[in-house]
């Protein structure tokens, strides 16, 4: 009776190991099937959320360097702008991560002394290259590729990033006199970026409501 009742758990075990090994086996798989379907999606959504990484770094430390200077107006302005990048890489990132990829931010510094005014510039030209660059083509990408989720996420980046420059050229042109209704709004689900002077009730990327947009 009792050697019966070891044979009973040894089956057991076995059965249980076995069981297990078959689970992860078939959501290891799963997951590398969902990985190759979706591979040039996730590498789009890595290299956005690597490129918006370096670009927030930059921002802040641009920031910085307004402080510095005592420029609030471009202070507040660099702030948003990193903010919204933040958003933008955590966006991109989490994406990635539900089509069975896997995104790591990179080690990356940014400790920029160059002037306010001078970093404005820089970050005009940039913004311009990046926007110029990508032109909407990992939107249109993941359109073709039926992943609609992903290309929302994307037409949400591509329009922020515009709101980026017109902002930056508009800091550009104001110089650094602060205005009476200086400050920003970001949108923290989207990263869409707003001056106070103007902005929309709700988010039109994501629909949230202004009064859940962080104030810089
Ligand atoms: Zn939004």
């Amino acid at each position: 009776m009792k050697s019966r009742n070891i044979a009973i758990m040894v089956f057991c075990l076995f059965a249980g190991t076995a069981l297990l090994v078959t689970i992860y086996t078939r959501s290891k798989l799963a997951g590398q099937a969902l990985e190759s379907e979706w591979k040039s999606t996730i590498e789009d959504l890595c290299d956005n959320s690597t490129s918006a990484h370096i670009q927030s770094l930059r921002y802040t430390s641009y920031a910085t360097q307004a402080a510095r200077e005592d420029d609030t107006l471009n202070e507040q302005l660099f702030r948003a702008l990193a903010y919204s990048e933040l958003i933008h890489e955590q966006m991109c990132a989490k994406a990635a991560e539900l089509f069975g990829g896997e995104y790591t931010s990179p080690h990356s510094e940014a400790d920029i002394s160059t002037t306010t005014e001078e970093n404005l510039k820089r970050s005009i030209s940039s913004a311009r290259t990046r926007h110029n660059l990508t032109q909407g083509e990992a939107a249109s990408r993941a359109i073709e590729s039926g992943n609609r989720y992903v290309a929302r996420i994307l037409i949400w980046i591509d329009g922020s990033n515009r709101r980026h420059i017109e902002l930056l050229e508009r800091a550009d042109n104001a110089g650094s006199k602060p205005g009476k209704d200086a400050g920003y709004l970001v949108c923290p689900k989207c990263g869409n970026i707003y001056h106070t002077a103007s902005y929309d009730i709700y988010c039109p990327f994501c629909q949230t409501h202004y009064s859940d947009f962080k104030r810089f």
